[in-house]
């Protein structure tokens, strides 16, 4: 850990009372098995298991005391109403003590890619980054514990899926510089309608520091309701129009890459952008951006954009078993990031363009109008043929089907692996869904 914690500090910061010894420690951690001597272990309740009932195993594995809400057969820890709160507030004071600019992105898509890409684009500092999608109440915070002298930046990801998460997660990571990327219709059933969405994001900004610096989507709807939060704070802001602080203009699409001029402060740079889609140019933006902020140099960030970010399942280029391109975007997805991902389907060179769809899930009310939308988006796209896996992913098949596409209808998984896998090299197949759907596993049915 970056700064020695000791048990009365902790319990100062969470607002609970210490019963026991006060102990200097050595790690802070909500995992049994990543005790070690000395480690204070934080009791938090998940879906499947309470931390609570295993404060003993913690205890014989090492730890001095542990943080609970509720009574434990335990002489050493600190009582609080709420562990997972408690948890923040132990990593607000690490990052408290970290010098470093901690780097915070929220948004309703693009926050893994632009954390990615951004973490890998800073190749001269050493970066901590959240791991994987871990950016919640219970990752942050994780995510920050494991701040230490070695590390420049922090990139961490804030995602939501409660009113008022983002606030929450502000106030732990408390960044330096904040990037929201956009609002868009995912989590529906959370957080209300649209405009709630865009105000749980908005709470990244009225939470960063008060001299935090806020990069924002010029072309997003809510930009200029988030530049009302900024109050004070420095807004940079990047989009497709003159009027952003960084623009692109003269883009092209293509299957892989993209190019454009990017404009900053009355330079322009050409920049070629790896991965397909407009949307990638907006994170590409977000990420140079960040960049400048950092005090690199605007030609050696805009270089950095070439480099593909490497995030499995997302818009990942895979082969088939039979040579098909197969592009795996099965770790999630929101009504525009499948329009994105059917964009990119679109602007392929096979002959014919297959797109497996599993369902979306949070939609709430709009579910089947979504679904529908989808349909016909991949339709007037040029989408040849729409393989819906599960009832509701169908009201996108017989959306497309009524505008005379080729609609299959399938139960599972295999069954949809089954229609596509004698296709071969002339085509390209899209997989897509929410994590709920459990797309993947036509994809491993696929390359395996
Ligand atoms: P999650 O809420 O699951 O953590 P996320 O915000 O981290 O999502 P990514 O994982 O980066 O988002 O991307 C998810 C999907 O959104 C991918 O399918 C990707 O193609 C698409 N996508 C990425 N960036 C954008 C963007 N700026 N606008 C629309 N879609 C995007
Ligand atoms: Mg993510």
């Amino acid at each position: 850990m970056l700064i020695k914690l000791t048990l009365s500090d902790v319990a100062k910061a969470c607002g609970g009372e210490l019963f026991g010894p006060d102990r200097v420690l050595e790690s802070v951690v909500t995992d049994t098995r990543k005790v070690v001597a000395g480690a204070l272990f934080v009791a938090i309740k998940g879906d499947r298991f309470d931390g609570h009932d295993y404060v003993s195993q913690a205890m014989q594995n090492g730890a001095v005391a542990a943080v609970v809400s509720r009574d434990v057969d335990s002489s050493n820890y600190i009582k609080v109403a709420d562990t997972v709160l408690a948890y923040g507030a132990i990593a607000r004071l690490v990052r408290e003590a970290f010098k470093g600019p901690v780097v915070c992105i929220t948004g309703s898509n693009g926050k893994t890619t632009v954390k990615d890409w951004l973490a890998q684009s800073l190749d001269d500092r050493n970066v901590l980054k959240t791991r994987a999608n871990l950016n919640n109440q219970v990752g942050v915070p994780q995510t920050l514990l494991e701040l230490e002298s070695v590390y420049d930046v922090a990139v961490i990801e804030a995602g939501t899926s409660f009113t008022g998460e983002i606030p929450l997660l502000a106030n732990v990571a408390f960044p330096d510089i904040v990037i929201l990327t956009n609002a868009s219709g995912s989590h529906f059933e959370g957080l209300g309608g649209l405009e709630a969405i865009a105000q749980e994001k908005g709470g990244l900004i009225s939470g960063s520091a008060p001299n935090a610096s806020i990069v924002l989507n010029a072309d997003d709807q809510y930009f200029s309701y988030w530049c009302g939060l900024a109050s004070g704070r420095k807004v940079y802001s990047f989009g497709f129009s003159s009027a952003a602080d960084l623009y692109a203009s003269e883009v092209e699409l293509d299957a892989e890459f993209s190019e454009a001029v990017f404009h900053y402060g009355g330079h322009s740079l050409p920049v070629v952008i790896a991965g397909a889609g407009k949307h990638q140019i907006a994170n590409g933006m977000a990420v140079v951006l960040a960049m400048l902020l950092m005090g690199i140099d605007f030609k050696r960030a805009t270089d950095k954009l070439a480099a593909p970010v490497l995030v499995s399942g997302r818009l990942e280029r895979l082969t088939s078993k039979n040579g098909a391109l197969l592009i795996n975007d099965c770790y999630n997805a929101s009504p525009k990031s499948v329009e994105a991902a059917i964009d990119v389907l679109s602007m392929q060179s096979a002959n014919e363009t297959w797109l497996v769809l599993g369902a979306l899930g949070e939609l709430g009310s709009q579910r089947d109008a979504i679904h529908h939308g989808l349909g016909v988006y991949a339709k007037n796209k040029g989408v040849s043929h729409l393989i819906c896996v599960g009832p509701i992913a169908g009201i996108a098949g017989e959306a497309f089907k009524e505008l005379g596409g080729n609609a299959i209808f399938c139960n599972t998984h295999e069954e949809a692996a089954t229609v596509v896998r004698p296709l071969d090299k002339k085509h390209a197949i899209l997989v897509k869904g929410s994590r709920s759907a459990k797309m993947e596993n036509v994809i491993e049915a696929l390359i395996n």
